[in-house]
């Protein structure tokens, strides 16, 4: 069954309102079942309407349209889907009325513009808007869906989870669909692909694989459709096994994509604790472990070395061999890790110090350079990597780097 999203706003195509509704709604339609043929974004003009409206009900079965349902001139969806399904418009008193109390309970008087919004096509169904005063429209045609809602996402939102989902539900004979995860870090999706090329080359036809590549991590993504989901499930998770097999050591999670969580749960779950020493990521581990709730109960905390005086004064590395061997360096960088573990008396420390660029590098430590140590228990380990040229890349990759090692260190 396909779907086709159509984004309707001049805000979207000037770069000033990112697309987040026809995001949203591929995840939710997708995952009910529909395979999502089609996003389009286009202009607040009748002709650019009309066209895609066109187009998108020659090929898919459904199709949810946002935005340009205000009461402004400048909304032309209520008008031109009224046109294209040849209705009349008529006063909708329950619309009315929810516009009259939404208005007045915010101490506004109604005006023309909000009685027109309860102007509504005779050959539709409305859909109510709990949160705004732009009701959906719900037209069919030829066994065909088109549901017109307003822009604002929250107010979209409801209208797709409370309303929208039931009805396609109830309509249409939808198949499942099972999206299984694996969450890989520290292995780049070209070596990864050559791990698993023989697997991959003799995955089932219906299991269709993704790979979906960001700063030091690689989610894999295998989908099936299908009608009977406990097959479906058996198939995935043969396959699943034998990948897990290949690759065990950059899975991470096949759940959770946020790898701060899941060293938060490892580390709850054995009731150990960790700190952070971070020169060249400047405290984004720190954001990154911090944004998991209840973190309080296993991070202390970070010392921010940037300048070489805090890495001296705070985390007790060696002056001699921050002047023999330079900040970003096996020694200092071990040393940050360790210092700060004992310090804030931890089990486990992280450790960062690397040049993140566009300057500072040197034919001997390139920008992009970065060293990474892990105290454990045990001991200190630590790894030279050399990312790129892009200053947030860098950090970004460092931060995720670094977890990454510690995960595995768990
Ligand atoms: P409208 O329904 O066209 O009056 O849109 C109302 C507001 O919703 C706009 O000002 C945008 O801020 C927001 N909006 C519209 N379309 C989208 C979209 N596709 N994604 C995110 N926000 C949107
Ligand atoms: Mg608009």
């Amino acid at each position: 069954m396909n779907l086709d999203i159509i984004s309707i706003g001049d805000e979207l195509l000037i770069g000033q309102t990112l697309n987040t509704n026809a995001f949203w709604m591929s995840k939710q339609l997708n995952a009910i079942g529909f395979a999502v043929r089609e996003q389009t974004t286009i202009a607040d003009v009748e002709e650019a309407i009309l066209s895609a409206l066109e187009t998108s009900l020659s090929k898919s079965d459904v199709v949810l349209i946002t935005g340009g349902l205000g009461p402004t001139n400048d909304d032309l969806t209520m008008p031109t889907l009224n046109k294209y399904f040849g209705g009349s418009l008529v006063r909708d008193e329950k619309v009315y009325q929810h516009i009259e109390k939404l208005v007045t309970s915010r101490g506004f008087r109604m005006n023309e513009n909000n009685k027109s919004q309860a102007m509504v096509p005779d050959n539709c169904t409305v859909i109510h808007n709990a949160n705004g005063t732009a009701p959906g429209l719900w037209f069919e045609k030829g066994g065909k869906v088109v549901v017109a809602m307003p822009g604002v996402p929250y107010e979209m939102k409801v209208m797709v989870s409370d309303q929208i989902i039931p009805k396609l539900k109830a309509q249409f004979d939808l198949p499942e669909i099972i999206n299984h995860m694996v969450y890989t870090q520290g292995v780049p999706e070209s070596m990864l692909a050559e791990q698993i090329a023989d697997w991959e080359n003799n995955l089932p036809e219906t299991i269709k694989l993704a790979y979906l590549p960001s700063p030091g991590r690689v989610k894999l993504r295998l989908s099936i459709t299908g009608r009977d989901r406990d097959l479906l499930q058996s198939k995935i998770d043969h396959e699943v096994e034998k990948l897990e097999q290949l690759i065990s050591k950059h899975i991470y999670s096949e759940e959770n994509e946020d790898l701060a969580s899941v060293i938060g749960e490892m580390l709850l779950k054995s009731n150990k604790t960790i700190v952070t020493a971070e020169s060249c990521t400047g405290g984004y581990i720190a954001h990154l472990i911090t944004r998991v709730a209840g973190s309080s109960a296993y991070y202390k905390g970070s010392v921010i070395a940037y300048a070489n005086e805090v890495k001296i004064n705070d985390l007790n590395v060696s002056v001699n061999d921050l002047d023999s061997y330079g900040a970003v360096s096996k020694g200092v960088v071990e040393q940050m890790a360790l210092g700060v573990q004992q310090k804030m008396d931890t089990d486990y420390a992280i450790a960062t110090s690397g040049i993140a660029g566009p300057t500072g590098g040197s034919d001997e430590k390139p920008v992009g350079t970065v060293w990474i140590a892990v105290a454990t228990p045990d001991g200190v380990t630590s790894k030279k990597y050399l990312f790129g040229k892009q200053r947030d890349v860098n950090i970004e990759r460092a931060a995720i780097t670094a977890l990454g090692m510690l995960q595995r260190e768990l």
